[in-house]
């Protein structure tokens, strides 16, 4: 029996008048979905737990099978994994944005100009992290370069008792009531100010100010958490599993748990990602003897933070695409389960995630169901609901 899952990230959502009172997941043309839709088991999944976030790290470790209430130890220290970070007991993982402020003299006047650097190239932010770890590493400070923007510092018995604020929520305000506070508060305000000593004269960031492009002005922290402990896949539910993605999140949720995590070349995370890249790569891990392939797709959650309605429209067929590759490859191989799901909805008209429940479907090609829904978030509700994400491995494994 092989084991299939298609997670569409931040797939589910609202009905909207401009697609004539559908959800996106409704009005999309989705023909491998509807075929097996009615054969399928459907219904409401809750993959969010009450009074957690709902971020995808917390939501996709649910649905791998995860509980986030005892595993989830924060969003840094499973990217930290990602990047290959080798994380100790007591250590402490801060996410490590490259950042661009304003140029006022006071930090506390600075404006959050650009959470992301002007998406600065990662070969580019190497070399800035590069620059930066020389500079301000120690004994209990270490940096570690990411992708893009997204990077890693390690605190030697360092606490999460520090209050931090992600930039993405302060863009365009002046960060003097968001400065890092409370335990080690002064220690990180101090890297992030030696920071721009290092990286304001630095050529890299000259060349871009030439180019018209934000620079990279500072180091800017938040997410911080302890190492993660999650049980090994293979031993927790007796399956080889892999995770394919292009989400750094994925990747070390996959080394985590001992999964193996393939490459896939152009995997973007957008709707130009190289999906039948990943359809090629799915299939090779299969033949490689893996019982359970999770493909992650975030193009739908992208063009949901955007407010792109046709653009999540489209990634919804490209996931059908996906589908319908996926099953014409395993209907020559035996038996199989396969999952359709959103890891949280990402509506529209919010433009970031909501954690209410969202619609699954899983078809077995040994027991095919004689349901009669349609897999939709409005036809889920007359299915069987499921109270949390870690119950969608269980009804696979389920031989009935
Ligand atoms: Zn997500």
């Amino acid at each position: 029996m092989k084991y299939l899952v298609v997670l569409g990230d931040g797939m589910a959502d609202y009905k909207m008048d401009v697609l004539d009172g559908k959800t996106p997941l409704e009005y999309a043309c989705t023909p491998n979905i509807d075929r097996l839709a009615p054969l399928s088991q459907i219904g409401l999944v809750k993959t969010v737990p009450d009074g957690m976030k709902p971020g995808s790290d917390v939501a996709n470790l649910s649905v791998i099978g995860y509980a986030p209430e005892k595993y989830y130890s924060g969003r840094s220290p499973l990217e930290a994994l990602s990047i290959g970070v080798d994380m100790q007991e007591g250590d402490i993982a801060v996410r490590t944005n490259l950042v661009t402020l304003s140029g006022e003299d006071d930090i506390a006047n600075k404006t959050m100009v650009d959470y992301s650097a002007g998406e600065i190239s990662t070969a580019e932010a190497s070399e800035l992290i590069k620059a930066v770890k020389e500079a301000l590493s120690d004994d209990e400070f270490s940096f570690y370069a990411g992708v893009s923007y997204r990077h890693c510092m390690i605190i030697k018995n360092g606490t999460t008792a520090t209050h931090l604020t992600p930039p993405h929520d302060i863009s365009g305000r002046v960060i003097g009531d968001y400065l890092p506070s409370g335990e080690y508060g002064d220690k990180l305000l101090s890297l992030i100010e030696r920071s721009h000593e290092v990286l304001k004269n630095h050529p890299v960031n000259l060349e871009r100010i030439k180019n018209g492009k934000n620079p990279a002005t500072h180091v800017w922290f938040w997410g911080a958490g302890t190492k993660p402990s999650l049980d090994n896949f293979e031993e927790k539910y007796g399956l080889k599993g892999a995770v394919i993605s292009a989400v750094d999140l994925l990747k070390g949720i996959a080394i985590g748990a001992g999964m193996a995590s393939p490459e896939v070349e152009g995997a973007t995370g957008t709707l130009s990602t190289n999906w039948d890249g990943k359809i090629e790569v799915a299939k090779k891990c299969f033949e490689s003897g893996c019982d359970y392939v999770y493909i992650h797709m975030e193009a739908p959650d992208e063009c949901g933070h955007q407010g792109d309605v046709w653009g999540k429209v489209k990634a919804i067929e490209k996931v059908d695409y996906v589908v319908g590759e996926m099953v014409k490859y395993l209907e020559t191989q035996g038996d199989f389960t396969m999952v359709i799901t959103p890891d949280h909805a990402t509506p529209i008209v919010k433009k970031t995630h909501t954690a209410e429940p969202i619609p699954y479907m899983i078809y077995k090609s040994a027991k095919p169901n004689n349901g009669i829904l349609k897999y939709n978030e409005t036809d889920a509700q007359s299915g069987e609901y499921l109270s949390s994400g870690q119950l969608i491995i269980t009804k696979m494994l389920e031989t009935k």
